[in-house]
């Protein structure tokens, strides 16, 4: 209580005391009144609040530094102290120090001459004592000695003076496990640790036990020889006696469970500045910033990184992808070209190399369908593209496919404008390859069609299996393409045979035959014919009885029946033409005048043999013709003309000497 509070009690006191009637006499007067309201409102602030006592608690401890221990000036130093005062601070407990021996302070406790210790639990005690829920601090024991004296198991300590500090719960643990073992050693029992130490040094003990916290130091300075063999260990709690001070218990509990959190615990700061010599490290918290921020600021920067990366990674992918793209475009649009120009083999297998190429397939195979009516019963291999390394399947498939070339399911599948995606071993093309053509090769095939009917496939095995949506794209892009080509082709071949056949007898025409013999006279002079040419011109005889006779019509008739008898009399190398009106012509190539001659003879028999049906308006005529034949065979020096003109002048006199009949032109 402040002195003044005091006087101010003394003063009122003093006051009542000198006049002990003036309450009965003197009424109290308002200012009376006042004063007396205002020295209460005084007293009651200067008055220490209730709630706010000062809790002491008597906390029992025997020097054993650095757990406890009296500094020079009397104040009680240590670890134990300074926890305790960590944890009474801002708490109104006042923590008193109560200096005592081991096995005196129990008894302290149990007569609740003080508060607190800090205990050992053991079993023993457990009964007697409560103890609190977290540990603040470890302990176990282990044994010292001097020169070459090692202990590394209890039979070390057989025969041996021991010397300990009494009073500790490991001094009854050691003394029971020796009476256990049945080993005999004398145990000196010291009052503080540091006499027992003594005792070692000055070579009164072998052995000094010790716990091995609280002695790191002396032993270091007294090179004592320490043992990796240790026992009691024990975990340390508060202790209070049985049923008092449990609440002390818990708030202390909890005071540690507060100190024991965080990155650098205070409880941890404490047993390092006692056990270890040395401080919790700190860096100044700027530091930690600073060293927080570069982290922050590298973690941002590898993000970015490799959000960079990534980026790049995505538009490289994605050009590529487009580069892919535009060569793919590239290759297709001068598919076209490189298929209207030039020789159609060469820029097929030009433009295979370049398709195998852009797809990466390992193989890449164009097949034929054999058409209808050929000769030919196997699929043709038109190309065939192969990566480095691999055999060629041409002469194997052209030998060995089925009949058709396709098997039915395939076909089928053809048909109906479908890839087949299949392996060799599905198709059945395992069989008929060498073995070293792998069996699960997946192939794929496309169709190839040449207006709306099957041409053929292309085979594609690729270069792994299942193929990528832009090669599959462009797979079929150009298919239509090449199906495309094959529809020109077929357009183009049918408006060269108007532009070359005569429409009456279907026969070549004159420009043809023309051409033709043309094209002979130059392979002759060229060298490539071994002969030359020769050519038979013919007329047919009276034609003009047969128009008189039974009509145009039927003269036409008559006509393509004469076309169908020179043309069923000829080698598949000749060629007969229409010349116009009822004038024909034949050219062989590489045949000798003797050679026409006979063709001739033959010609003129089967016309004048033939027995023409001529049929207009329901009415039939049948009557027989005869034709008169030229022949001429190329001269040395010889041009078309010349060659035609000396035919002409023999076809005349074939028809002077009484017609149906075969003449020779004169030599050259
Ligand atoms: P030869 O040759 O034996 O001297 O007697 P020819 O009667 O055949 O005489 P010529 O060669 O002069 O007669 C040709 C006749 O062929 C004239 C014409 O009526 C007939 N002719 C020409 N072109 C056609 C044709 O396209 N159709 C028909 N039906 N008759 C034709
Ligand atoms: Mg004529
Ligand atoms: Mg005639």
């Amino acid at each position: 209580m402040p002195i003044w509070t005091s006087l101010l009690k003394g003063h009122l006191l003093t006051r009542i005391k000198a006049h002990p009637a003036s309450s009965a006499r003197a009424p109290l007067t308002p200012r009376k009144m006042a004063f007396l309201f205002l020295a209460l409102l005084f007293l009651w602030s200067s008055a220490p609040p209730l709630s706010a006592q000062e809790r002491v608690i008597r906390y029992g401890m025997t020097e054993l530094p650095p757990l406890f221990h009296q500094g020079e000036d009397g104040s009680f130093q240590g670890f134990f102290p300074d926890l305790l005062r960590l944890l009474a601070e801002g708490e109104p407990w006042k923590v008193e120090f109560i200096e005592g021996h081991g096995d005196d302070l129990l008894v302290q406790l149990e007569r609740g001459e003080i508060d607190l210790l800090s205990m050992a639990s053991t079993v023993a005690l457990e009964r007697r004592f409560d103890y609190g829920k977290v540990q603040h601090y470890a302990t176990w024991y282990t044994f010292y000695t001097q020169g070459q004296a090692e202990v590394l198991s209890f039979q070390d300590l057989e025969g041996k003076r021991i010397a300990m500090q009494g009073g500790f719960y490991a001094f009854h643990e050691l003394r029971r496990i020796l009476g256990r073992l049945g080993i005999f050693s004398r145990i000196v029992s010291t009052r503080t640790k540091d006499e027992a130490f003594d005792l070692l040094r000055e070579g009164k003990v072998d052995v000094c036990v010790a716990e091995q916290m609280t002695t790191a130091r002396l032993v270091r300075d007294y090179r004592f020889r320490r043992s990796p063999f240790i026992f009691a260990p024990s975990r340390i709690f508060f202790a209070t006696t049985k049923g008092r001070n449990a609440d002390l218990l818990n708030g202390l509990d909890e005071k540690l469970t507060q100190l024991q959190a965080g990155p650098f615990p205070p409880l941890e700061r404490l047993r390092r500045r006692w056990f270890y010599d040395e401080e919790f490290t700190f860096f100044p918290r700027w530091a930690l910033c600073a060293l927080a921020g570069t982290l922050f600021l590298l973690a941002l920067a590898c993000c970015c990184l490799v959000l960079l990366s990534r980026k790049d990674r995505i538009i490289s992918q994605r050009k590529a992808e487009l580069e892919e793209r535009l060569k793919a475009e590239r290759f297709l649009s001068g598919v076209a070209q490189q298929l209207l120009s030039g020789e159609e083999a060469e820029a097929i297998a030009e433009i295979f190399a370049g398709l195998r190429g852009i797809t990466k397939a390992r193989r890449l195979l164009l097949l034929r369908r054999p058409s209808r009516g050929s000769q030919r019963r196997t699929p043709e291999v038109l190309s065939e593209e192969l990566a480095p390394g691999l055999s060629s399947w041409k002469e194997l498939l052209e030998e060995r496919l089925s009949l058709t070339g396709f098997s039915p399911g395939w076909l089928g599948a053809l048909r109906r404008k479908k890839t087949i995606p299949t392996t060799l071993a599905e198709s059945g093309l395992d069989r008929l390859l060498p073995s070293d053509a792998g069996g699960a090769t997946p192939l794929v095939l496309y169709p190839l069609f040449e207006e709306g009917r099957l041409w053929g496939a292309l085979a594609l095995e690729p270069e792994h299996e299942g193929l990528a949506e832009a090669t599959d794209l462009l797979l079929k892009t150009f298919c239509e393409i090449f199906s495309a080509h094959l529809r020109q082709q077929k357009e183009a071949s049918r408006l060269l045979r108007l532009a070359t056949t005569d429409p009456l007898t279907g026969l070549a025409n004159r420009r043809y035959f023309f051409d033709s013999l043309d094209l002979q006279i130059d392979r002759f002079r060229t060298g490539k014919a071994k002969s030359a040419p020769s050519i038979i011109l013919a007329d047919i005889d009276h034609f003009k009885r047969v128009n008189d006779a039974f009509g145009h019509d039927k003269g036409d008739e008559a006509l393509r029946q004469f076309a169908q008898t020179l043309s069923g009399a000829l080698r598949r190398c000749d060629l007969a033409a229409r010349l116009g009106g009822e004038e024909f012509a034949v050219l062989l190539p590489e045949a000798t005048t003797d050679q026409a001659y006979q063709v001739a003879l033959r010609l003129r028999d089967r016309t004048a043999e033939r027995v023409y049906r001529l049929s207009a308006d329901a009415e039939q005529t049948e009557i027989r013709m005869t034709a008169s034949f030229g022949i001429a065979t190329l001269g040395d020096e010889e041009g078309l003309s010349r060659l035609y003109q000396r035919a002409d002048r023999a076809l005349y006199e074939a028809k002077s000497s009484g017609r149906n009949e075969v003449a020779q032109a004169d030599l050259p």
